[in-house]
């Protein structure tokens, strides 16, 4: 067996320990991922210390999971996460053990944890790894697998179903049968998990090397229906066309190639749902079915989406809005204003980001991306940049304060008249000089006295 290559610092935090009379070992990720030759840099220990006995060793220690004995070490710029050895009491509810029991014993603790290969333990002083659950074999054999009965481990922790697909998404593992049908069969309990903990697994599934992998395998162990239901009607929803696969499967594809091309999270997120909504505005037609609008449901559904999932406001934000606009058309035919127009409204920042989604989205229809059209529009936008043309309320020659000098009520008319003058302006950007906007603002404001009046 292989040993752990145990860094200096480690050492030191480990003999911390050890001077009290403690044992401490790296445990989960970190090993099965060194055994794998992948790098991660996440350590996680285990140690028959009790929390209130780590916090006295350490001045900056977070109680990150008191509760379930697990407390964050701050330890030379790093962060430690530290469990202690424990063995649960049963669990009530599928969520929370109805005891927590620390116990003095390695032996026991890897035994509670999920699956074999995240069951190694490494001595932190002579990097011995220790393998009590035959994880060596499951490793070599590219195999998840839960540790004792698959069914009673997922009756104690739903999550660790959706863990299993977000491991061999990871890895691009195979998940072994029997914890594959006790996912099965465990499946409905996921909805009593909370969103947090579902959050976390996805966007590191979506944000894996292989999130086709574990997307599969959510969709074939009917996971995916219990926890995205909306993404997975969109099995067998033919499209016909350009499209040789069905809509869960374009939507999977799209999140593939995302992650192949490593963009980054609300990309790869985007993808996975930037056709949700085609299941609801399907018309079927000869040969082909249409879906028109469906960007716009698509958005309301992701948006849906990402709020069960507690996403922070702007991970809501971006990923509704790329969905939103996804299906931007451009032509080489477009005016300068309807450039203008289409930075307006996407915003420069969430540009670069929106034409990733239009890479991965060709990628997952032809294989490969025609970026030519993408690429002139990036140019044409570059070269509206290099002009300083005005594309927000901020770049026109006057403000709020200059409109009430000549009369503009304070409030909503202010609001209302600057965004008049940018509509004018992003189609001339030669109106933007204040004489100019200042007589447009009056016409306006005597139009709109006069519509309210009559
Ligand atoms: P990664 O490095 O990709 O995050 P990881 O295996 O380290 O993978 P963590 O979520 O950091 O994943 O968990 C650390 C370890 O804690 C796991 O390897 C596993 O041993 C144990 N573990 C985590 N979640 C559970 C759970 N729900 N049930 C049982 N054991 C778990
Ligand atoms: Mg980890």
């Amino acid at each position: 067996m292989k040993t752990f290559p145990v860094s200096a610092s480690i050492k030191r935090f480990s003999s911390r320990f050890k001077k009290a009379g403690f044992t401490l070992y790296i445990v989960g990720g970190a090993i099965r991922d060194y055994l794998l030759g992948l790098e991660n840099g996440d350590f996680d220990f285990t140690t028959d210390a009790e929390p209130s006995e780590v916090k006295a060793l350490f001045s900056h220690v977070i109680p990150t999971g008191i509760d379930h004995g697990t407390v964050t070490v701050i330890f030379e710029k790093q962060m430690f996460e530290v469990t202690t050895f424990r063995s649960e009491g049963i669990y009530l509810d599928g969520r929370h053990p109805s005891s927590v029991t620390f116990i003095r014993n390695l032996e026991e603790d890897l035994k509670r944890r999920d699956f074999t290969i995240n069951a190694f333990a490494a001595d932190c002083t002579t990097g011995a790894i220790i393998d009590l659950n035959n994880g060596l074999k499951d490793l070599r054999e590219k195999t998840i697998r839960a540790i004792g009965d698959p069914q009673k481990r997922f009756e104690e922790d739903a999550l660790r179903i959706f863990r299993a697909c977000r491991i061999a998404s990871k890895l691009n593992f195979i998940i072994e049968e029997n914890t594959l049908s006790a996912m099965k069969s465990e499946k409905e309990n996921l909805k009593n998990v909370s969103a947090e903990r579902i959050r976390e697994e996805l966007f590191k599934l979506v944000g894996s090397d292989h999130p086709s992998v574990g997307l599969g395998y959510m969709h074939h162990s009917g996971v995916l229906a219990t926890l995205l239901p909306a993404l997975a009607k969109g099995d067998g929803i033919k499209q016909g066309g350009m499209h040789h696969q069905d809509v869960l499967q374009h939507n999977i594809a799209a999140c593939q190639a995302a992650s192949d091309r490593n963009f980054p999270l609300p990309v790869r997120l985007a993808a996975l749902f930037h056709d949700v909504g085609k299941t609801e505005v399907i018309k079927k037609g000869e040969g082909r079915n249409t879906f028109h609008a469906h960007e716009v449901v698509s958005a309301k559904e992701a948006k849906a989406i990402m709020r069960y999932l507690k996403a922070s406001n702007e991970q809501v934000r971006i990923v509704t809005h790329l969905v939103r606009e996804h299906m931007f058309n451009y032509q080489s035919d477009w005016s300068d204003s309807a450039v203008r127009r289409f930075i307006k409204r996407v915003g420069l920042e969430d540009i670069p980001l929106l034409f990733q989604l239009r890479i991965a989205d060709q990628i997952a229809i032809h294989g490969e991306p025609n970026t030519s059209l993408i690429d002139e529009l990036q140019g044409r936008i570059d070269k509206i940049l290099e002009a300083r043309d005005a594309l927000s309320i901020k770049d026109l020659a006057i403000d709020g304060n200059d409109l009430m000098q000549i009369g503009v009520p304070k409030g909503k008319s202010i609001g209302s008249t600057l965004s008049y003058l940018l509509e004018a302006v992003l189609d001339d950007p030669a109106q933007n000089n204040a004489e100019q906007l200042l007589s447009m603002a009056r016409n306006y404001q005597r139009s709109v006295g006069a519509t309210t009046e009559s």
